[in-house]
């Protein structure tokens, strides 16, 4: 009997809701079998009921086998209120943060399929600064067991989608001891995967590499900071921020949401981009297909993958931020016919 897979949503505020409901609307359509547990969160959540998540977040996480999530609010400066994403990347160890950027035909600046793996936990974002005597000191930490734990991932994800080449990005030029160790555990770990050539690249020639021969580069693993950088530069490239999803990966579970945030300049209108977020939703059927060795969940990634193709290069099916004057709905109800009749 095919496996039951149990999927935490959380909705989040701005669009939200909007575009996870258009993708579990595709989700629903398709012959499997997913069950969704819906988890209370983010800052519309915090004003009615005083918390940022629901108490029992983490009992009800060991029960799941992945989670869907919207973007989450977290205002600027408000101190009372901390940012459910943190909080959740810490008590999940989301180690690994994946963003797959593919050019679209007519929509993109340049042709490439790109996937950063960068370290999610820390680098600069542990967040530890002082001052003293007029000048700022910023603690940078690179540890082996983290570094360990995303090149690892970055030579799994390279091997299961089909790449051949991973590239280190580093400035140990310059940084010897942290991104020294950064690229020395890399090649280390690289040595486990004689199938896929290990490389590295600057981190300032990776940016101009990325713009002037994209097709050069295929699995990036970076450091937190240079792949929170690149990553934005290569959502510029892809065309709008509404096309890219991401998965954040830990030893037991894998949390997958858009790149962007909660636009609310556009919540409430029915006219976010879906796509970032149904793409967060098809990595999240390739990572349960390769966990659990179910083949049917890949299949549906690729013709979810197929559809969106065809919706944009082809039908050019758009919603305002890229010109067009289509629907979140029509979005994903052109994706369910196409797959429908696939
Ligand atoms: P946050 O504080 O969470 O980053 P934000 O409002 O800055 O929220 P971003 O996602 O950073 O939101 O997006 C900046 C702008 O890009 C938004 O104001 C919105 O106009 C546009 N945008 C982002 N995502 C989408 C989307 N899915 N569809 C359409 N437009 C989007
Ligand atoms: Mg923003």
């Amino acid at each position: 009997m095919a496996k039951k897979y149990r999927i935490g949503v959380i909705e989040g505020d701005g669009i939200g809701p909007e575009i996870v409901s258009a993708t579990l609307h595709i989700l629903n359509h398709l012959p499997l079998d997913l069950e969704y547990i819906k988890i209370e969160a983010g800052y519309t959540y915090y004003k009615k009921s005083g918390r940022g998540i629901e108490e029992d977040f983490i009992d009800k996480v060991k029960e799941l086998d992945a989670i869907l999530k919207g973007p989450l609010y977290t205002p600027p400066g408000a101190i009372e209120f901390k940012s459910v994403n943190v909080l959740i990347r810490r008590e999940l160890d989301l180690y690994a943060n994946i963003r797959p950027f593919k050019s679209y035909r007519g929509i993109s600046l340049r042709n490439f399929n790109i996937v950063i793996v960068r370290e999610n936990l820390e680098d600069v974002y542990v967040g530890i600064e002082g001052e003293y005597n007029r000048t700022a000191i910023a603690l940078r930490i690179i540890s082996e067991r983290e570094t360990e734990r995303v090149a690892e991932y970055a030579f799994k994800y390279a091997e299961d989608h089909g790449f051949k080449k991973v590239t280190v990005v580093h400035k140990a030029n310059i940084l010897k001891i942290s991104d020294g160790l950064f690229r020395d555990v890399f090649f280390r770990v690289a040595k486990r995967y004689p199938n896929i050539v290990a490389d590295e690249i600057i981190v300032d020639t990776a940016a101009y590499t990325i713009v002037k021969n994209p097709e050069k580069i295929q699995v990036l693993v970076t450091p937190n900071l240079y792949g929170d950088i690149l990553a934005d530069l290569l959502a510029g490239m892809v065309g709008s921020l509404g096309l890219c999803g991401s998965a954040q990966i830990g030893e037991s579970i894998g949390v997958f949401e858009p790149v962007h945030g909660v636009a609310f300049d556009i919540a409430g209108k029915g006219i976010a981009n879906p796509i970032g977020e149904i793409l967060s939703a098809k990595m999240m059927l390739e990572y349960l297909g390769h966990k659990h060795g179910d083949q049917r969940l890949i299949l549906y990634a690729k013709k979810i993958d197929e559809a969106i193709n065809i919706v944009i290069e082809e039908k050019k099916l758009l919603t305002p931020d890229l010109g067009g004057s289509f629907k979140t709905m029509d979005i994903a109800n052109t994706i369910i016919d196409i797959i429908k009749s696939s």
